[in-house]
């Protein structure tokens, strides 16, 4: 169980407008989970702070799973469609 609460990268899918494909594509980037580092922050005294801001750091943008070209633009997330239900 400790090693899958520690898997701290995972593959975040969403949906985007890729400007090569010229179309909605499916869209996805590694994301990373920010609970083991908050807790490790906690345990560490905010030594880990260093290795979260490095990991923050390290992450890509959003690619088009098709053709791999960089996406900005997002058609849908989780995070937005909660924002519209507030
Ligand atoms: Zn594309």
């Amino acid at each position: 169980m400790w090693l899958v609460s520690f898997r701290s990268n995972w593959f975040e899918e969403a949906s985007g407008y890729c400007g090569r494909c010229l179309s909605q594509a499916p869209v996805g980037r590694r994301s990373i989970n920010h609970t083991p580092h908050l807790l490790l922050t906690l345990v560490t005294c905010g030594v880990w702070a260093v290795f979260w801001v490095q990991a923050v750091r390290s992450l890509k943008p959003w690619k088009c799973l098709k053709c791999g070209a960089a996406v900005y633009k997002l058609m849908s997330t989780r995070l937005e469609s909660d924002k519209k239900r507030r």
